[in-house]
């Protein structure tokens, strides 16, 4: 079809559709606005450079706009798009470097304005300087300096996983760090209880302080923040960090005019179109759908963002491609732990509609004899009425996690527990038992 795509967003969903467009269809011009600084960058290294393991920022950027406009694809980062005209087909975009303001017309647009994260106005004092969240790449060198001169006290107020990661860069950049958590557990959206228990222990075991089952009632401070105020006490505070989650960058879709779904997110088809002819969508702004219930979900997750993008780009490009869906499927190293999900936990297979029964299996991945083996915790949750797996977690020591793939990949493909209970797994002793935790967490929820 060819003509001009222009792209909002120029990170992981809107460069891959970039990218796959251009692959797709040589003649289209493709222009991407960015607002940050830089595009096509790795958001997930952040808590890793703040950390110091990534000794420069521009490790994390994937393709610099140098790169694109070898492959013909115009980034132009400090550029937000402040509207989108869909009755005109065009956007205005300013400039935020050189201080002007144009218009660009379009013949196809992709959506791709990612998610920000949650500063909840009901927290008194959440705009005090010294409150920070992460999300682009300037954000992790804000952080990153201040981590060096001026945070000795750190308090995290939430935990889900970016709290963690950031929990664990700031203790591990020697600050006495304090998180805070309305959940009964960190990962409470995501962890069942028993699980989620063993990594509280974990954070606890490295020194971090963590109060769950606790409000944030206010940031206080009078120029600047110096405490939080949870609960009872008063926790202070060089800095605070916000891991509350993040929500889907909208507005500029919503002011236009482009439907939102369910979920708050844009309302999108298997092939990432939007229902605005000409308009398409993918990453943390767009809806999905989850493979487990066939529910509308927005999951947050660089994996989604780039297959996603990709989808988007095929279709953009002429071609004909659709998105088969999501488990969800997550990771994240929590100090020594590494912790995965995939799939729906317990509460959400109940909330679905499902009868969820639950077998756990707890070991060591190697043989019993094998010395210094990770201790690691598998759980798998099915159906009872049809042994159907619905979602899997895994908790353990170095080089358990990635086990959550054998898990997705059987959930994927619908299998059922006694598909599981006998799945022919790997063995050898440095690795694991002759029975494999998935096997025999299977089994134990087949007969629990
Ligand atoms: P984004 O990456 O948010 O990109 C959207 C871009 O649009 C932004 O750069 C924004 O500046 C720009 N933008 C927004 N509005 C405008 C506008 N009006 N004009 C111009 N530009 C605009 N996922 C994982 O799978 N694994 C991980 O380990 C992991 N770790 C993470 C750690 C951190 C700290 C963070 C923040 C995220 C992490 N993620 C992880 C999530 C992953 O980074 C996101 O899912 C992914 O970046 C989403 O890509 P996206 O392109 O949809 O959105």
């Amino acid at each position: 079809m060819s003509g001009r795509l222009v792209v909002v967003g120029g990170d992981a969903a809107g460069m891959s559709a970039a990218s796959q467009a251009r692959r797709m269809d040589r003649d289209l011009e493709i222009v991407a606005f960015e607002r940050s600084g830089y595009g096509s960058y790795s958001a997930c290294g952040e808590p890793y450079y703040v950390a110091g393991i990534v000794d420069s920022i521009e490790r994390l950027v994937a393709r610099t706009p140098e790169r694109f406009a070898h492959m013909g694809i115009d980034l132009r980062t400090r550029h937000e798009v402040e509207a989108i005209d869909l009755d005109r087909r065009l956007v205005r975009v300013a400039d935020l470097e050189g201080g002007s303001r144009f218009e660009m017309p379009w013949d196809q647009l992709m959506v791709s304005t990612g998610a920000h994260p949650l500063r909840p106005a009901s927290i008194a004092g959440i705009d005090l300087p010294g409150v920070l969240a992460l999300r682009t790449l300037e954000d992790a060198v804000t952080l990153r300096a201040m981590t060096e001169h001026e945070a000795e006290r750190v308090v995290v107020v939430g935990a889900g996983y970016i709290g963690l990661e950031m929990a664990e860069a700031l203790a591990g950049r020697g600050a006495h760090v304090t998180i805070v958590t309305l959940g009964p557990h960190v990962l409470e959206k995501t962890l069942d209880p028993e699980m989620g228990r063993i990594v509280d222990d974990a954070v606890r075991e490295a020194g971090v302080e963590l109060l769950t089952d606790t409000t944030v009632d206010r940031i206080v401070g009078d120029v600047k923040a110096t405490g939080v105020a949870a609960g009872d006490a008063l926790v202070p505070a060089d800095l605070v960090f916000l891991g509350l989650g993040t929500a889907p960058d909208v507005a500029l879709a919503e002011a236009a005019g482009i439907p939102l779904g369910v979920t708050g997110a844009i309302a999108v088809d298997d092939r990432q179109r939007t229902r605005v002819e000409g308009v398409w969508s993918a990453g943390d702004c767009a809806e999905t759908v989850h493979r487990v219930n066939g529910q509308a979900v927005n999951i947050h997750l660089g994996t989604i963002a780039n297959k996603t993008g990709r989808i988007a780009g095929t279709n953009i490009g002429g071609g004909d491609a659709r998105f088969p869906g999501v488990l969800g499927t997550a990771i994240v190293k929590v100090f020594d732990l590494e912790v995965a999900c995939t799939g729906l936990n317990t509460a959400q297979s109940a909330a679905s509609g499902f009868d969820p029964v639950v077998g756990i299996a707890k070991g060591r991945a190697g043989a019993s004899y094998w010395p210094d083996a990770a201790g690691m915790v598998v759980s798998v949750i099915a159906d009872r009425v049809t042994g159907r797996v619905l979602g899997g977690q895994v908790v353990g020591g170095e080089g358990t996690g990635k086990r959550i793939d054998a898990l997705a990949t059987a959930i994927w493909k619908e299998a059922t527990l006694d598909d599981l209970a006998w799945a022919d797994l790997a063995y050898a002793p440095p690795f694991t038992g002759v029975w494999d935790l998935i096997n025999i967490a299977s089994r134990n929820a087949a007969d629990p």
